[in-house]
């Protein structure tokens, strides 16, 4: 069975001093753990009047690996729970590799918005809309038909101007 060491840390308090392992051993005496309001682990490295703070999933890494990590390489949690600080659930990721789990974790956005033509409600992807620069003044109707009538009309600037500002209803953003 597998027990997230967090519950016992918190019933045992916030500041757990640990015994520091290689790398950070070389060049820190005293290591303590924190709980901060997310619940996450951070690690306070001690030495003479220096202090230091780092997370405590980078501290495991690099102890794993037995040497400090670069700015370059992000510890990841693979389950996406930050809180579960084992080192089977933690990964190194450059930044660019952790973009993009960030931004697929964000989901996607969907825009609800109304037509003009025949009022329908309806939902498009963002970059099918008057939201993205290419199609900044652009009217979109619910279907073909409507887009075609939307042609026909002869509307003076102003209003089409409104119709276009009152075409977007709603953003919604849709994660897993
Ligand atoms: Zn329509």
């Amino acid at each position: 069975m597998m027990v997230k060491l967090q519950s016992s840390f918190l019933l045992l308090g916030v500041n757990i001093k640990i015994n520091l392992e290689i790398p950070y051993s070389l060049d820190w005496d005293t290591g303590y753990l924190i709980i901060n309001k997310e619940n996450r682990k951070i690690l306070l490295l001690k030495k003479s009047n220096k202090r230091m703070t780092t997370s405590f999933s980078r501290y495991l890494m690099s102890v794993h690996l037995k040497r400090y990590l670069n700015k370059h390489e992000h510890v990841d949690h693979i389950d996406n729970d930050k809180t579960n600080d084992v080192i089977e659930n933690l990964q190194i990721l450059t930044q660019k590799e952790n973009n993009i789990k960030e931004s697929k974790k964000r989901g996607k956005t969907v825009v609800e918005l109304i037509c003009p033509i025949c009022e329908n409600i309806f939902f498009r992807r963002k970059g099918l809309t008057n939201l993205v620069a290419s199609k900044k003044s652009q009217i979109i109707c619910c279907s073909k038909i409507c887009s075609f009538e939307l042609k026909k009309q002869n509307y003076t600037i102003e209003e089409r101007n409104i119709i276009l500002n009152s075409n977007v209803i709603k953003i919604h953003f849709i994660t897993e």
